[in-house]
């Protein structure tokens, strides 16, 4: 930062704020963790400089013989850690590798089948805002009212009433496993494209602490950030048999010249994430996932589906009187980070939603383990009571796991 303070300081400033914020705050959105100083590194060097448009061999610019490398490492890490036969690694963003996706397998006004948004699907599974709904018929399942489990029944029911030409499965606020083999199953009954966005769940999968979608899959997709622990952007895997597909969906119909320098931090990434460090990770985050979720039931909020098997949770406020957006305002005032959310069929609008969704992939890359997961859910339980005195007590937690040791 000592550049930039010279160069731009109030760049500096901002930037300094942030790493502030994140090191006295706790970390708690479902969908983000602390990538590592190597993966930090890579993203801010001179590889930003370099155009790159097509793949390792196949440029339309020159120069490209050594950022070549960095891909073909990071395809043949990607392909190696999740075992698939082709990998994408130039997608921008999740939505920008469902974009691809979709680009390779529809053509405009197919119908799609996938999670509705209320239950837990992404905007790019069929949002009337986002070009998923705006190009294609989305058809949403949901969970089942009694077990707020996925309705496998209902998808088979809808599956074979709209014969989609793609089912999508994956959610970002839907807390277990997805039966793969069951959507592999209804998919092929009436002749369908599966495809997984794994966007939560990739790093619990790297980690071997989730069900692998790779082998049911026609296509997964997802992103190197969130419990990856990698840089800002997104991941194809497919079959031999769709790799051209995916390739032309990305580069050139849906993207110009890769962001070589996010590529090679995702080689980086992929490379930490199949070592036995980064399992050990996956399993932690699970697990102190699970004792965050009971810990908070304890505290009178209601979890969807009882409790969660991955990271990520989604615990209702109003038995406590309150709905998600004044959850999170409490929250944030004892310095911890949640977001609000909606839970299905939920009374509430959108916009206040009647639970918080948190996630342990931050906290556990900060090394806190089940102990400190317990002591959160109670901080949380207090900060939403309106107890006084809950900051100072994380404030002190914050303190003693920094989210990059050393360099604060
Ligand atoms: N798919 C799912 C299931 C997600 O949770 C997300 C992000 O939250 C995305 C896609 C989109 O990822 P991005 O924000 O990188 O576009």
């Amino acid at each position: 930062l000592e550049l930039l303070d010279r160069v731009d300081p109030r760049l500096a400033d901002i930037v300094r704020a942030e790493e502030e914020r994140q090191r006295t705050r706790l970390q708690l959105l479902a969908g983000e963790s602390f990538t590592s100083p190597a993966v930090l590194a890579v993203l801010g060097s001179v590889l930003t400089d370099k155009y790159a448009e097509g793949y390792p061999g196949a440029r339309y610019h020159a120069g490209c013989e050594i950022v070549d490398l960095a891909e073909q490492l990071a395809v043949e890490r990607a392909t190696a850690l999740f075992g698939a036969e082709h990998a994408n690694v130039q997608p921008y963003s999740g939505s920008s590798a469902n974009l691809a996706a979709y680009a390779a397998l529809l053509v405009p006004g197919d119908t799609v089948l996938a999670m509705g948004l209320p239950e837990g699907g992404h905007l790019t599974h069929g949002s009337r805002a986002n070009f998923s709904g705006r190009w294609f018929d989305f058809v949403g399942y949901g969970v089942h009212p009694r077990t707020g489990l996925v309705d496998m029944d209902r998808v088979r029911e809808l599956a074979l009433a709209h014969r989609p030409k793609a089912i999508v499965c994956g959610a970002i606020s839907y807390p277990r496993h997805i039966d793969y083999a069951a959507f592999r199953e209804i998919a092929d009954e009436v002749g369908a494209y599966l495809v997984v966005d794994a966007a939560h769940t990739l790093g619990l999968v790297a980690g071997g602490a989730a069900p692998d979608p790779v082998p049911y899959a026609d296509v997964v997709t997802g992103t190197t950030h969130k419990l990856l622990r990698g840089p800002r952007g997104g991941l194809i895997l497919c079959g031999a048999q769709l790799a051209r597909r995916i390739d032309r969906a990305v580069f050139p119909f849906s993207q110009g010249g890769p962001h070589m320098n996010v590529v090679a931090a995702k080689a980086v990434a992929f490379a930490e994430a199949a070592t036995p460090a980064f399992a050990r990770y996956a399993r932690q985050v699970v697990a102190n996932a699970r004792t965050l979720a009971s810990g908070l039931a304890e505290q009178g909020l209601a979890l969807r589906t009882g409790g969660t098997d991955t990271h990520l949770m989604v615990a209702g406020v109003t038995g406590l009187g309150l709905d998600g957006q004044q959850a999170r305002a409490r929250c944030a005032g004892a310095g911890i980070v949640v977001d609000k959310c909606a839970v299905p069929g939920d009374p509430r609008p959108p916009s206040a939603g009647s639970a918080i969704r948190l996630g342990t992939a931050s906290v556990t890359c900060q090394g806190m383990g089940e102990a400190e997961a317990a002591l959160i859910a109670d901080l949380i339980g207090r900060a939403l009571r309106g107890v006084r005195g809950v900051a100072a007590e994380v404030a002190d937690l914050t303190a003693r796991f920094p989210p990059r040791p050393g360099q604060a």
